[in-house]
């Protein structure tokens, strides 16, 4: 099988209280007899993801979690478990033998309700408890997507399988676009490109690359230009471009060149748009303005990059954060997949470009702060912000 990245996969989470099944399921969705089946409760201790190749549905992730009954300390720290792993699900199985919605499945239906959680109630025993009327009547009734299986004989699994997909999220199929939407065939694109001591030896840095590529595929007239050569390049063009894409770094000193009614834009405002969800990203800014002495501020790192000393996220975005605000905060850093556990305790999470991961990933981490009721940005709307430009570099989008 091709290897797909974990953030394109769907995130599917089996939850419901001990031995309802939920692992045979698993075998009954994929064909593969992996998780392990007991008859024993409580044999999945933690949350177990396994990627699979879920036809028709495509690449998926699939985490089999404990027991939501299950008892004791050790117990509790299982759900705790459970809970985070929900925080990044796509799709929720709320599986249960019984063929009723007793009292801890409508608090499950509840929990994972508040969360904004897509999910399908699995009545998982069809081969030996048809599912009565009334039981799928109440579903109905509730706009609650359901579905009568059984593991043992495969009945109703294919129809799962098409709810699963009526449930995907949008993104995992949308065809995202960097800048092509903003341009028409003919028009003038200005890219203002610093090279400086951070730029690589002999080479552009890929997101400039693919801008630019994205440009010529869509017929238009892209022009590079250094920040210093770009007042001589607009002398000498016959008219003023259509657009005028630049580096954060130099974002100040461009608004300064250029005229205002030129459209104006930076590469990372491109990639916000491009790598997660540009509105919320916006809105996460104006959090910015709202901090207070003692905030603390979570700066999020898709990947543990070489640091520079004057690293953007770790230095730069807290030094002019501090500045623009004059409160006293507290920056935290961390680096890979998983939030913090406290992450509630955080005023608003600065996420970075996000260069080396794909947009579900992101996607899904934005959802996560929403589902905790944490507010996000990412690195390149927060210094437009800073620097007093973003409604100006996101203007070309709401045109
Ligand atoms: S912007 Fe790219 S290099 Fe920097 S932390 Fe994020 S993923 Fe890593």
């Amino acid at each position: 099988m091709a290897k797909v990245p974990r953030g394109e996969r769907l995130v599917l989470t089996i939850i419901g209280k001990r031995n309802a099944g939920k692992s045979s399921l698993i075998n009954a969705l994929t064909g593969q007899d992996i998780s392990i089946v007991s008859d024993t409760p409580g044999t999945t201790t933690d949350p177990v993801a396994k990627a699979y190749e879920l036809l028709p549905l495509g690449p998926v992730t699939i985490y089999d979690t404990a027991g939501i009954d299950d008892v004791g300390s050790l117990g509790e720290e299982r759900v705790k478990r459970t809970r985070k792993i929900l925080f990044r699900t796509d799709i929720a199985l709320i599986v249960t033998e019984s063929n009723e919605i007793d009292t801890d499945l409508e608090k499950l239906i509840a929990d994972i309700q508040a969360m904004h959680i897509p999910f399908i109630l699995v009545f998982n025993k069809a081969d030996v408890k048809p599912l009565p009327e009334t039981t799928a009547k109440r579903c109905i009734e509730r706009n609650i997507a359901y579905s009568s299986v059984s593991s043992v004989d495969g009945k109703g699994i294919r129809m799962l399988k098409e709810k699963l997909m009526m449930l995907a999220p949008l993104e995992m199929s949308n065809e995202q676009v960097l800048v092509s939407d903003l341009l028409r065939p003919g028009q003038t694109v200005l890219l203002v490109v610093p090279i400086d001591l951070a730029a690589p030896k002999g080479r552009l840095i890929l997101p400039q690359v693919q801008v630019l590529r994205e440009v010529l595929d869509s017929d238009a007239i892209g022009i590079i230009v250094k920040e210093r050569e770009l007042e001589k390049s607009l002398t000498e063009l016959s008219r003023k471009p259509d657009l005028v894409i630049t580096d954060s770094q130099v974002v100040l000193k461009v608004v300064g060149d250029i005229d205002p009614d030129v459209k104006l834009t930076t590469f990372s405002t491109l990639f916000a748009r491009y790598k997660g969800n540009f509105e919320t990203l916006i809105e996460g800014a104006k959090q910015i303005d709202k901090l207070k002495d003692g905030d603390k501020l979570l700066i999020a790192e898709s990947c543990s990059h070489h640091v520079q000393p004057d690293d953007i996220g770790r230095v730069k975005i807290p030094r002019w954060i501090r500045q623009y605000t004059g409160k006293d905060l507290q920056f935290d850093v961390f680096s890979g997949h998983d939030f913090p556990d406290d992450l509630e305790s955080y005023a608003l999470v600065l996420h970075c470009g996000a260069c080396m991961t794909n947009r579900m990933e992101v996607i899904r981490r934005m959802m996560e702060c929403e589902r905790r009721g944490v507010k996000i940005t990412n690195y390149g709307i927060a210094i437009s912000k800073l620097h007093g430009v973003l409604e100006r570099v996101i203007a070309p989008f709401f045109g």
